[in-house]
């Protein structure tokens, strides 16, 4: 059996989302579990995150999924109806929906069943929402909208995660909503670790649940987050090389000693980055070494010199328990999400 696996820890999920409840006071928890929840199963997650108050997904095919799954606390789909089909299918799964344009509320007010609606304000991100100066305007259409609930406002934040922080579009938010009177919902992982003062009403963590930090300044374990996924293999084949040898596609890493090169199973076609450079950690053994070379569809090398222990068999961890994914993330110019979204069908994926 080819030793490549995801193991998938529910323990983990659990411990972040407690994590994520105590920092967020007394603000209601929506799981984000959009993206297959960032790679880890859908149901799997939605049954580890079951302490949450609501979940957040993308589809209606991954919302009707849950329900059929036996999930029945409130759903969010976070970007609410495509076309006038969605909206009927929203009331059907007694879904909360995300609007954020006036065709949607078109959509919806066909519906004789009312609906939770998150009302969407684009407070600066500029990608999705009404413009914040329509305020009056959309809150007076959602009320008259027959297919239009209970309204939270949200908003979204593009900075939360960097030093510009969020005041900037938090002030601005919440100078136009606030005399409306309705539930909030603003903040994303960063801000429910960095703004309190953001939290509001509804708290929407999505990357801190599978042990990430959103910080390029601040590990996971300093967060007392866990890692929810562990990328394991191990090495199949061992190479001797003599100086002035290369390795791999390209031969694009050279030696310039005589090395021990350690050949993983897993490639760019399971998901690892194949603009992974040269030197991007991996656990062998429990030793970080780094890769060499490029990444090949099926498989990757690793330097083994000077870890004569190691062979055939040896235990390989690509990111999870003992190599945080934001080190490999970094490391391969990208971010935890892109490599947890990634995981390819074809992995075996372990869940307990
Ligand atoms: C994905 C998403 C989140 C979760 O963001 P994280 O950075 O993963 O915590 C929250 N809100 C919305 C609207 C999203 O699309």
């Amino acid at each position: 059996m080819r030793p490549l696996t995801a193991r998938i820890s529910s323990a983990a999920l659990a411990h972040n989302l407690a994590v994520a409840r105590k920092c967020a006071g007394s603000a209601k928890l929506i799981s984000v579990i959009k993206a297959n929840a960032y790679g880890h199963g859908l149901e799997f997650a939605a049954q580890a995150l079951a302490q949450t108050d609501a979940y957040a997904v993308l589809t209606l095919d991954d919302a009707a999924r849950l329900r059929t799954h036996g999930i029945t606390k409130s759903i969010l789909l976070l970007e609410g109806p495509f076309d006038a089909e969605d909206a009927a299918n929203i009331a059907g799964l007694d879904l909360m929906t995300v609007v954020h344009t006036r065709q949607q509320l078109d959509w919806l007010a066909r519906n004789s069943k009312p609906v939770p609606v998150f009302l969407k304000f684009n407070s600066g991100m500029n990608r999705l929402g009404f413009p914040l100066q329509e305020f009056e305007s959309v809150l007076a259409a959602a009320r008259n909208n027959p297919g239009v609930g209970d309204i939270t406002f949200m908003t979204h934040f593009a900075t939360a995660d960097e030093a510009l922080g969020v005041d900037w579009q938090w002030q601005r938010f919440k100078q136009q909503v606030r005399q409306a009177q309705f539930p909030l919902s603003a903040a994303n992982s960063a801000a429910i670790l960095r703004y309190p003062e953001t939290h509001a009403d509804w708290v929407r963590p999505g990357i801190m649940l599978y042990g990430s930090s959103p910080f390029v300044e601040l590990s996971a374990a300093q967060l007392d987050l866990k890692p929810a996924m562990t990328l394991e293999s191990a090495i199949i084949a061992v190479q001797d090389i003599k100086p002035g040898a290369g390795v791999g596609y390209g031969l694009n890493f050279m030696a310039d000693t005589a090395m021990r090169v350690g050949i993983v199973a897993c490639g760019y076609a399971d998901g690892y980055p194949r603009h992974a450079p040269t030197g991007t950690p991996v656990l062998v053994n429990g030793h970080k070494t780094r890769t060499l070379g490029r990444v090949s569809m099926d498989m990757l090398a690793v330097d083994l010199s000077g870890l004569p222990w190691t062979g055939i068999g040896s235990p390989v961890v690509l990111w999870g328990a003992g190599l945080p994914v934001d080190e490999v993330a970094r490391a391969a110019g990208t971010i935890s999400y892109e490599l947890l979204c990634a995981l390819a069908p074809r992995v075996r994926v372990v869940r307990q």
